[in-house]
């Protein structure tokens, strides 16, 4: 039986099989029942060989979400195979929101929590960073639960399916709120070097496009909560406000995006940049993010700069995003405040192949950590030379599945697992 491929078309699995699980008691039997390798799969929004196995594949994306609030202690409990959007929409019926979003709505929440996703905002965490408590089945079966406090907690939550199948997460949750999303043309890179943690800043969530090779940064889009924004600046650091019908991005239809031009909405329209009834990003696409501390933003975004003429060809476009600190030991906002520089490359696997080890020897000297689910070149002496928990976390992995039934190729090859 094909398994298919990862959202984007960049890698074919090799697994043997796919359970499609409808329930708990099913993920349970499954990993009891079968032998040998299993890992999780989510919406398959990663773009390298992460959830791949040898073995069997099982996908929780099948179980039903059934949403449980409590409101006093502003959690929902839900089903981890549940995309951020269709919670979102739950959510938003009743009165509740997320801190964040990610770009696309699409991905489920399994997925995204295990490889540290994020939005942006120089106050926000991960998405990961949200989580409260996560119920899993262990290597032998079992139903677990692990809560925010527990001794290694903070080494499960960005997991990489490597101790088990998540099956169930609760998230932290907070009033709904209105968010508003201005775009600007036009920032010149001398402005934005000169003080980058005050450029993200600007707004509740801060994304900066480039595709390195102007003067300017393509766009900067502005996020604030409607309660802490003031009206929009129309000459805010010599940049062009944009009108709604012209604030498209480079490579992406107009209609896949969401609402911007400083119209008012609901949390989970403007925080996204893709609508959950569109495809979100381009789809034919290769995508590459580098974390490093956002006090060496201007350093780190120069040392790139240098290689602008090379990049600009074969990429779509750059998004940088902030992440604030956290204590999650596999995020890439671990310990410091982050700026994320993210890469959509057009699908040249080539060409990305070739570049991606030059931007992490430039982006070496500022300990740049790779995101998980997407393209990169680092191998376990990198990722352990910019990853400081990463002993605890493969020695917790170890103890939880000593047989090695969650680890593969790809987490061995970088180290995570033994
Ligand atoms: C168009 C596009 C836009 C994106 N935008 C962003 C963004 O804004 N910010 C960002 O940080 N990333 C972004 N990503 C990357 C994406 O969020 C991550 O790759 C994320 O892991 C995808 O979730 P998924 O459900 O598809 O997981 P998959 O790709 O299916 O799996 C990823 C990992 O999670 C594990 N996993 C999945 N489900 C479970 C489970 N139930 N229990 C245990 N482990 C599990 C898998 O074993 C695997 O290791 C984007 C990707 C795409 C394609």
């Amino acid at each position: 039986m094909s398994i298919g491929a990862t959202w984007a078309g960049t890698h074919v699995f090799t697994a043997t099989r796919l359970i499609e699980a409808t329930s708990i008691g099913q993920v349970q039997a499954a990993v009891a029942e079968t032998t040998g390798p299993i890992r999780a799969l989510g919406t398959r929004h990663s773009f390298n060989d992460l959830a791949d196995t040898s073995g069997t594949l099982i996908t929780v994306t099948g179980i039903a979400p059934d949403p449980q609030l409590d409101q006093s202690a502003r959690t929902v409990t839900v089903g981890a195979g549940t995309r951020y959007g269709d919670l979102a929409v739950w959510l938003e019926g009743r009165g509740w929101a997320l801190h964040n979003m990610g770009s696309l709505p699409h991905i489920s929440i399994g997925g995204a929590v295990a490889t540290g996703t994020h939005g942006s905002g120089v106050t926000n965490g991960c998405l990961s960073d949200a989580v409260q408590a996560l119920e899993y089945v262990d290597a032998a079966g079992d139903l677990r639960v692990a809560r925010r406090g527990d001794d290694g907690f903070e080494g499960l939550v960005v997991g990489l399916g490597a101790y088990g199948v998540v099956v169930r997460l609760t998230l932290d949750v907070q009033p709904t709120f209105l968010v508003r999303q201005d775009v600007y043309r036009g920032l010149s890179w001398e402005r934005f070097l000169d003080d980058v943690p005050a450029v993200m800043s600007a707004g509740y969530s801060v994304s900066a496009f480039t595709t390195w090779a102007e003067d300017t940064l393509q766009q900067v889009w502005r996020k604030s909560r409607i309660n802490d924004a003031d009206a929009p600046d129309p000459t805010w650091l010599g940049a062009r406000f944009e009108r709604p019908e012209e604030a498209g991005l480079v490579g992406v239809p107009p209609d896949n995006l969401t609402v911007k031009g400083g119209v008012e909405g609901p949390w989970l329209e403007r925080l996204p940049h893709f609508r959950l009834d569109s495809t979100p990003s381009n789809g034919d696409e290769i995508q590459t993010e580098y974390f490093v501390d956002l006090k060496d933003a201007a350093a780190a975004l120069t040392a790139v700069r240098a290689l602008s003429s090379d990049i600009a060809p074969h990429l779509l476009v750059t998004e940088l995003r902030t992440v604030a600190a956290d204590a999650l030991w596999l995020s890439g906002a671990y310990g410091r405040d982050t700026l994320a520089i993210h890469f959509t490359w057009r699908n040249a696997p080539a060409a990305v192949s070739a570049l991606t080890p030059r931007i992490e020897e430039a982006l070496a000297p500022f300990g740049a950590r790779p995101h998980w689910g997407k393209v990169h070149t680092m191998g376990a002496d990198a990722v352990a030379a910019v990853t400081p928990r990463l002993a605890d976390a493969r020695a917790q992995f170890e103890r939880l599945d000593p047989a090695g039934r969650f680890a593969n190729s790809h987490l061995q090859r970088l180290g995570v697992r033994v």
